[in-house]
Order: C-alpha cells, then structure tokens, then sequence
C-alpha cells in the first residue's frame, strides 16, 4: 500500500472520554474530541488538511482554493492552514457578502482569507468550475494553485480518517477497552469513508456507522462507493465494500442543511449541561440527537462499547441558531 506523507497539524492524539449518556441506556459511551484538534486549525478536517496540505506543499503550490458554506469549518481550517505555512487560502462560499460577519466567515476574514460569494445554485452545478477558473486567473499573474474539494473529501484527505483508525486501536489498549462501533456525523462522507476503509484494512472489529445531517443515505451510501474506490485506487489497495454493508442511519436531516429544530437546539443545550460538551447545530448536534434517537428504539442494543467521535464545529454557532436557546 502507498502511503501519503503528512504535514503535522493537528493535536493528536485526540483524548477520548466516558459520557454519562451511557449509564440511561446500560452501555460504555465514548466520545473522541476531535473538536480539540486545535484553535483556528480545529475539528475533523485537520487531519483531512495534514495529507491534503502535504501534497499541495509537494506541488509548490501558494494558494490554497476551497469551497464550502459561508459558516464552513473546512475554510476556516484552511484558511489557518494557509496562514500558518504562508501561503494564501481563496475561498469560494456559498452564501452572500451581506450575511453576518460572524463565525467561521468571520475567522477566514481575520486569517487574510480571499473570498468569493456565489449562490446556492451556483454551489450546487458549478463549484469545481468556479474554482479551477480561479487557479487560471492565478496562474496569469505567477501563481500556483492547489484546489480542495468540499471538505477535502477525496481519497487524499480521507485518509486522515484512514489514519485515525489506527490512532484508535492504540487508544483502545492503552484504556483496556474494545470499541464495538464508532458513530460519526456524515456531511460529505470523507470521515465516514476514511474510518470505513481504514477498520477493514487494519481488521479493527469496529463497526463503523455515519448519521447523515444531509440529504439522504442512498446519497451519501453511493458517494460512499465512489470515494472507496478512489481510495482503493489512490493507495493501491482492493478492498470491496458492498452498498448494503454501509450503515449509515437516516431521518435526523432536520429541516436540512445548517437549519436548525427547536428540539435538536433544546436537545443540545441539555447535553452540554449534563456533559460539559458543547455540540455544534450544523453536524455534531444532529449527530448526537440521531444517536440517542437510536438508542431509545434499540438500533445500537448488540453493541456495549460505542466510540462518537466530535468533529468540531463550535464556530459554527451562528446567531440564528443561537436565538433558538431558551
Ligand atoms: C465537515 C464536518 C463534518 C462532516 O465530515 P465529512 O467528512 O465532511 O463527512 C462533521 N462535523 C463537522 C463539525 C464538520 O465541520
């Protein structure tokens, strides 16, 4: 198998700590802080960004290019990133330069981030155009380009996940405890896919099961299949994986992406008074709410050891959301 190589970013490894979630439901329930994989460089994509990065240096590239919604965690990340190997971030986001300066927006403009609004509509036909027309207009004027796709959800960024694996079964012997899955939050399958491929290659025994805060699990089940394969084909490897073992658990999209349900906000301000933990409303909240939906209708009854891993997202807070607490 071809390894990538790797620029250190991130702070790992990321601890893992016993919920009280666990005691309601008579299980071992784990959550992985991969939200404190750093400050400005924190969350899941960090360890996406070590390998993504490392081939961008590798290209001497001096602008990193990414797509993602205005509040995205990903563009900020590499925002950071780039500020912190000097190099330049473009960021194309979906959303418009009359929105809120707040947030994630607010910190890629802060860490000298370039960006460029387009629409929804746009976003969805268009985003991987806009973006190479960018890496032309730079070449015009002497520069290099290095283009991220969303949430550096291909076969190079997902192997930081593939990685974390590896991370985790080291973790599982230095705490003495055997994980029989791991729950994580699925937004562009890069996580979920990484995770997956990287339990079958180092045979973990965990299962790995994603919760969807997007549109659906078929989607999400097909892109699955499509970013394995590049992963296989990436690395050199051919490990199947079949649609039907994909587990990833549907009907917790709410009202869709970065909108927020009353119950879903009520439901993270009672866990972050219970545990201490804040969630983000976007990804980890939705996550969890699925999660502890599932527990109560017995989804999760075969497994006593569950690993949730936090993906982040605490900027992601954004003032609609927030006026939703009580
Ligand atoms: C991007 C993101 C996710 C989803 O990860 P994917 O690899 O894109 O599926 C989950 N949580 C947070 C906080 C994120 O920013």
């Amino acid at each position: 198998m071809k390894l990538p190589g790797r620029i250190k970013l991130a702070n790992l490894p990321t601890k893992i700590e016993k919920l009280k979630l666990g005691e309601k439901f008579n299980k071992n329930i784990y959550i992985k802080r991969d939200d404190q994989t750093g400050t400005e460089i924190s969350g899941n994509k960090v360890r996406k960004l070590e390998y993504s990065v490392k081939e961008a240096l590798d290209q001497d590239a001096d602008v990193l290019i990414t797509c993602g919604g205005i509040q995205s965690n990903h563009a900020r990340a590499t925002a950071a990133v780039a500020s912190r190997l000097g190099l330049k971030s473009h960021l194309v986001l979906r959303g418009n330069q009359g929105d809120n300066l707040e947030g994630n927006y607010f910190l890629s403009k802060l860490l000298g981030a370039e960006i460029t609004f387009i629409t929804a509509d746009e976003y969805k036909n268009n985003r991987m155009n806009i973006m190479e027309k960018i890496k032309e207009n730079l070449k015009d004027i002497g520069l290099r380009g290095y283009i991220l796709p969303e949430g550096a959800s291909n076969a190079i960024g997902s192997f930081g996940y593939f990685n974390a694996i590896k991370e985790i079964m080291e973790q599982e012997k230095q705490l003495d405890i055997k994980f029989d899955a791991i729950v994580t939050t699925v937004g562009s399958v890069g996580t979920f896919t990484g995770l997956l491929l990287g339990s079958e290659y180092y045979n973990s025994n965990i299962d790995i099961i994603g919760i969807n805060i997007c549109d659906s699990a078929e989607y999400f089940k097909e892109k699955t299949i499509e970013l394995f394969y590049d992963l296989n084909v990436y690395f050199g490897n051919d490990i199947k994986v079949d649609y039907e073992d994909i587990n990833i658990l549907d009907g917790y999209t709410g009202l869709g992406y970065a909108l927020s349900k009353q119950d879903e906000i009520d439901f993270i301000t009672r866990f972050a008074q219970e545990e201490g933990i804040i969630l983000d409303p976007v990804y980890t909240g939705k996550a969890m709410y699925g999660f502890v939906e599932e527990l109560k209708k017995s989804t999760f009854d075969k497994y006593d050891n569950i690993l949730f891993i936090h993906t982040g997202g605490i900027f992601g807070w954004n003032e609609f959301a927030r006026n939703m607490i009580k």
